[in-house]
């Protein structure tokens, strides 16, 4: 059996969802299919997620929201239009939201919440629907009375472990399931949403609980890339790589996939297939519990910008016991979470998040000098990491040595490296304006 989710670019129109449809036909072991709201259908496009953010905060202020809600509908509208489904749909559509709106309570986040569910809710019904126009038994489910229980956390709500018993039972529909992704009832019955981007959270959740033998994740590329194609065209497309491979690459900034989404299918151990709705016959990249090692050390190489690092140096630090502890327990004490803590016997930096210390920079910096007496402090900010990952580095004798001399080469100066205690990655600290340079350099020496 396999779950099946079709991102908001695969369900954005009539002619995306005609693709779906042959998608899920062209393999009875597709019986769980979980959609996104319509997305963009070109890069001027608005997803009609944000359209319906529009229309709740004009619900919100009290304004006209006329015009917000045609918006809405008419996305529904085109599809039904598109696809020659019963035009009852564009009222149900209308409908639905006209009762969500006047269903509002004194709960804004709740009301927000309902809002933004009826994206992929209504689209769920639409799909269904168009599943049976050509003969499939599909039905849509309703992911409260199936049993998808979140926590009260408006707008970033998490699975509760009840669920997965409730929804294995999904496993004994006869027709296709056309399952709303992003969102799901409280104990309480009040609809909540994950973070946005969440119905790939939905999918994973879905492929642990029937204990799926794949989860499909249908988007609109062949394959994810060892590394920005726009950066080195050689990057070649990666077939297979571990989980521990994609959250490594996620983490700094691999785009495809949102590494936290997909945490309930990683704990199964159910393997994660990424594929494009556009070209389905493309092999995907697939994600697997573990994977064999072959020629290629290098799996991929992904970058992030937009880290500071909060640098403490005091003489003999080395014998100051609970030095560390305490430095770290002022940017506890400040909310603050970090990254990495690379540290030399008199010094110890801090990498971060450069958002983590907006508004609390001084403070921080205050304290530190307060409590901790050092010799000095200085904070850098626009740091770029960059990670270079891949199972089979572990075996590789000269992999930093490869990296650091490319780096070198290309005059980038390294500020930071860091070998992953799992010996599958390296990274590196570089100054923003740098960080092209050394993506390239890296690219080219792993790639070439
Ligand atoms: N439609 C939601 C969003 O735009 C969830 C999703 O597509 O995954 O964030």
């Amino acid at each position: 059996m396999k779950v099946v989710k079709f991102g908001g670019s695969s369900v954005a129109s009539g002619e995306q969802i005609s693709k779906v449809v042959d998608i899920v036909r062209a393999d009875s072991d597709r019986r769980i299919v979980v959609v996104s709201a319509p997305g963009k259908r070109n890069a001027s496009d608005t997803k009609v997620t944000d359209l319906l953010i529009a229309l709740g905060t004009h619900v919100l202020r009290g304004e006209d929201y006329g015009d917000a809600l045609d918006a809405v509908v008419n996305r529904y509208v085109e599809i039904q239009v598109a696809m020659a489904l019963p035009e009852r749909l564009g009222a149900e559509v209308r409908k639905d939201l006209e009762d969500r709106i006047a269903a509002r309570g004194d709960h804004d986040a709740q009301f927000m919440d309902t809002m933004k569910a009826a994206g992929e809710d209504n689209n769920a019904k639409v799909i269904a629907e168009a599943f049976r126009a050509i003969g499939t038994d599909a039905e849509y489910v309703d992911p409260g009375e199936a049993g998808m229980l979140l926590s009260d956390e408006f707008g970033n709500a998490e699975v509760l472990p009840e669920s997965y018993e409730r929804l294995a039972q999904l496993r004994k529909r006869d027709a296709v399931v056309v399952f709303p992704g992003f969102f799901g009832r409280t104990r309480s019955g009040e609809l909540a949403t994950f973070p946005r981007g969440g119905s790939d959270i939905t999918g994973a959740i879905l492929s642990a609980a029937v204990k799926a033998d794949v989860y499909e994740n249908f988007t609109d590329v062949d394959s994810v890339y060892a590394m920005d194609p726009r950066l080195i065209d050689r990057a070649p497309a990666i077939e297979r790589m571990t989980y521990r491979e994609m959250r490594e690459l996620a983490y700094a900034g691999f785009g495809v996939f949102h590494d936290e989404a997909i945490v309930p299918a990683v704990h199964a151990q159910i393997p994660i297939c990424i594929k494009n709705t556009n070209r389905p016959e493309a092999p995907g990249t697939l994600v697997v519990p573990e994977r064999e090692v072959d020629g290629a050390k290098v799996a991929g190489i992904s970058s992030a910008a937009g880290f500071s690092s909060i640098y403490v140096d005091k003489y003999m630090m080395n014998r100051e016991v609970g030095f560390g502890r305490r430095l770290l327990q002022i940017l506890a004490d400040e909310g603050i979470s970090y990254e990495h803590t690379p540290s030399g016997i008199d010094n110890m930096s801090v990498i971060l998040h450069s958002q983590q210390l907006d508004g609390k920079e001084a403070a921080v910096l205050e304290r530190i000098q307060r409590e901790l007496e050092p010799d000095s402090i200085s904070v850098e900010d626009g740091l770029a990491l960059l990670m270079v990952v891949g199972e089979g580095m572990r075996y590789a004798v000269g992999m930093a040595s490869q990296a650091t001399q490319a780096l070198a080469d290309a005059e980038v100066n390294i500020e930071m490296i860091n070998q992953g205690a799992s010996e599958i990655s390296m990274m590196f600290a570089v100054k923003g304006a740098d960080r092209e340079r050394a993506l390239k350099a890296l690219g080219e020496v792993f790639f070439g």
